[in-house]
């Protein structure tokens, strides 16, 4: 009898097909048959055959259900789902041929043995043809039934598994598309000749193409350097054996109209051979290629992500020290071999610090990031700068030609700071120290030549800032030095090494006191009297000049203190203030306090500032020094002329005096005439109605012109010199004499 399974309705594939139900209908059709004795549907008018036919199945031990007549057969079909049905033709209402076509509709795996008198030719024609399995005649023999029923049962049994193969294969077939078409991944199939043969969805979006635009079509066309894939072809093509390459390629993307040239896609392709036996009956030949192409655009990404990042500084996006010693060791190899030279410039902020104490970290952020811009415009092409630390700029400049051109463009990288920095509404002025130096002359590896140049620029910090510097090695033992510093200094606080010295100031008219200006000194245990110049700019350079200008304050009291004790009083006392002193919220607090524990009067102090302390916050330093003017202290502008003068600024500070500079004074000699920059001072604080003194003077030719255009107030060695507290004692009773 035929099998009939291949007329019966197959599950058609669906448009979308949805991953999860494929799985789901997998994992179905893979199910075990069912367990137990079959299930027979016996479908017959007559009464009496009915009972007799399921006595007989139930004792040969099938299960069984009866129906009376089409109707109820089909009900009990659709229901329970038997496992075979012995089918009556001749029944009153929907007879067995009916039936037959409603069993069909039903696609349902189930064997069907007609039992019928008709046993006309056209009749059994018509039920094989309409899926009947077997065919017995009434009145039947039971053994013949039964044998009927085990072979149907079997051919069913039979007929399931193939229908659940070819299910399986067709979900798996559409699981398997999906897979295909719906990978991230470009997938494709070449034959022997490098054509494309099959290319998923992915690899026609991901180039441009339309569906099935890429058939026919050379692989190697698709590559922009299809050289490595010639020989991938060639490797994978060859021999039988299974070949797998990976490499990196780049996909050209289809040109639309208009566009120059191809958009190029980094990927990563995988190529392996496909073999299939040989024709002749002899082993596998390469029948073609199943690659894999995967879009590293992000990758790449990444990757140049990752590299930049480690080689850059993410705050101004310079190089940072890792690439700046790279491009350091290539400049430097290339130098040896052409005998040339190259400078490295190391450029470091003054007093960053303070604007990042007074201002904020992400006002001091700005401000670095400005600079690095301001720098960079200024820089030639071919030359790297980076940003190494904090405030610390390292400029490569390579194929030097002469060590001046080095200075020059340091000197160019002061000029462009000079300007103003805007910070919101906060004018910010930024200085910095340079220190240079050159290959051959001063080093001849990278971390040589990074640390002279930083001991030249250290030596420039020291001797007061914004200047430049070329290495020498006179530096290195002032390097080491600066290393211990900051220990030291917590030391010499500790332990009671600082002393003041006291200068006089001198009315040059009468020969009268002014004051003294308190100057600081460290006995150090180790390198004897240190003077300030050799401290100070560390401390103010690591913060320590906030304990140490408070030293100086309390001390400055308790020497006032002790000279009156004596009988002897200075009519008022000058102290320096570095700006990161005046900054402190908690210095006017202070000061007051001292003042007020001393039993000294506000009027018989000063403080000496410069002028940066106003220029990098003006109105918190203008309403600090109006507090201390408000209880009577003096505030003068220390090394006036020196710093980046402002008239306007001058007018809205609350400031009594200004000290000409003593490079001013020293410049004064026998042809100086009345239009020199002093006499301009001069006549700026006679105008704004301030106090003028003049610092630094030597020689008496130096007082009889000061004097000579209006300056009276003097301090330098011409008069006095700093003096210990018991000489200074000395000196003022002289004086009160
Ligand atoms: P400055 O405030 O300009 O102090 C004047 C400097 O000139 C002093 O140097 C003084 O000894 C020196 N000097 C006085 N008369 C003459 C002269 O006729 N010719 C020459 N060539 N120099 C003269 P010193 O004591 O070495 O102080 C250097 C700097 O250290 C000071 O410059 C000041 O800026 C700073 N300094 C000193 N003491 C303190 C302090 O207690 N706190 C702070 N923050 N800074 C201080
Ligand atoms: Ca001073
Ligand atoms: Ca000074």
């Amino acid at each position: 009898m035929t099998c009939p399974s291949h007329s019966r309705k197959q599950a058609q594939p669906q448009r979308r097909p949805d991953p999860l139900r494929l799985l789901h209908l997998l994992q179905r059709e893979t199910g075990p048959a069912a367990a137990g004795p079959a299930r027979i549907l016996v479908v017959d008018d007559d009464g009496r055959f009915r009972q007799s036919m399921v006595t007989m199945l139930e004792m040969a031990g099938y299960r069984c259900l009866a129906a009376a007549g089409g109707d109820e057969a089909v009900r009990l079909l659709a229901e329970q789902e038997p496992d075979l049905v012995l089918l009556d033709l001749l029944m009153p209402g929907m007879d067995g041929h009916q039936v037959l076509d409603r069993l069909r509709a039903l696609d349902r795996e189930v064997g069907i043995i007609i039992i019928s008198v008709d046993t006309t030719w056209d009749s059994l024609r018509q039920t094989l043809r309409r899926g009947a399995d077997n065919f017995i005649r009434k009145p039947y023999a039971p053994d013949e039934v039964l044998a009927a029923i085990e072979s149907c049962l079997q051919k069913r049994e039979l007929r399931r598994q193939n229908r659940r193969m070819l299910q399986q294969r067709q979900v798996s077939e559409q699981l398997h598309r999906f897979l295909v078409n719906h990978s991230p991944d470009c997938i494709f199939i070449l034959d022997t000749e490098g054509i494309i043969r099959f290319a998923n969805r992915k690899m026609h979006s991901l180039l441009g193409y339309p569906r099935e635009g890429l058939l026919d079509r050379p692989f190697a066309t698709l590559v922009a350097d299809p050289a490595g894939i010639d020989c991938a072809a060639a490797g994978g093509g060859g021999g039988g054996a299974r070949k797998r390459v990976t490499l990196d390629v780049e996909l050209k993307k289809r040109c639309r109209a208009g566009e120059a040239g191809h958009e190029l896609i980094p990927a990563e392709l995988t190529l392996m051979a496909v073999t299939c036996r040989d024709a002749s009956g002899g082993g596998r030949v390469a029948c073609g290629m199943y690659g894999v192409a995967r879009d590293i655009t992000e990758r790449k990404k990444a990757e140049a992500l990752i590299s930049f990042q480690a080689h850059h500084d993410q705050l101004t996006g310079l190089p940072n020290r890792v690439l700046l010693n790279d491009r350091l060791d290539l400049a430097i190899r290339q130098a040896q071999r052409d005998g040339g030279r190259l400078a490295v410039l190391f450029v470091d902020l003054d007093r960053f610090k303070m604007v990042n104490d007074t201002l904020g970290h992400a006002q001091g952020d700005l401000l670095l990031q400005a600079v690095a811009r301001r720098i960079a415009n200024c820089v030639r092409r071919g030359d790297t700068l980076s940003r190494i630390g904090g405030d610390e700029f390292v400029l490569l400049v390579p194929r030097l030609k002469l060590k001046k051109d080095a200075s020059r463009c340091a000197a160019g990288i002061l000029e462009i700071l000079r300007a103003p920095f805007m910070l919101g509404v906060h004018e910010v002025f930024v200085r910095a120290s340079i220190g240079i130096a050159v290959y051959p002359d001063h080093g001849d590896t990278p971390e040589e030549l990074l640390r002279h140049a930083d001991m030249a620029m250290y030596a420039i910090k020291e001797k007061g800032r914004d200047d430049v510097a070329f290495y020498h090695p006179g530096l290195d033992r002032r390097y080491a030095r600066r290393l211990s510093m900051e220990s030291e200094l917590r030391n010499g606080l500790a332990n009671n090494e600082f002393v003041l010295e006291y200068q006089p100031q001198v009315n040059m008219g009468d020969g009268s006191l002014r004051g003294l200006e308190a100057l600081i000194r460290w006995d150090h245990p180790a390198r004897g009297r240190l003077l300030p110049t050799e401290f100070i700019p560390w401390a103010e350079e690591n913060g320590l000049i906030v304990p140490l200008g408070n030293w100086v304050l309390q001390q400055v009291f308790v020497d006032i203190r002790r000279w009156k004790r004596q009988g002897v009083s200075p009519p008022l006392v000058a102290v320096n203030i570095s700006s990161l002193q005046l900054h402190q919220p908690s210095f006017l607090g202070f000061l007051v306090d001292l003042l007020e524990e001393h039993d000294i009067d506000g009027t018989s102090m000063e403080l000496e500032i410069t002028e940066n302390i106003i220029m990098n916050d003006a109105s918190g330093a203008i309403r600090r020094l109006s507090r201390l003017t408000d209880i009577g202290v003096r505030v003068a502008i220390d090394d006036f002329g020196t710093g980046y003068s402002s008239l306007s600024y001058l007018q809205r500070l609350p400031v009594t005096t200004l000290k000409i500079d003593q490079s001013f004074i020293r410049r004064i000699g026998p042809g100086s005439s009345e239009d020199s920059i002093v006499s301009a001072i001069v006549a700026m604080a006679r105008s704004l109605g301030l106090g003028l003194i003049a610092e630094g003077v030597e020689q008496e030719l130096q007082a009889r012109y000061l004097g000579r255009i209006g300056c009276h107030l003097a301090q330098g060695y011409l008069f006095a010199s700093p003096l210990g507290h018991d000489e200074t004692g000395r000196y003022l009773s002289r004086k009160s004499a």
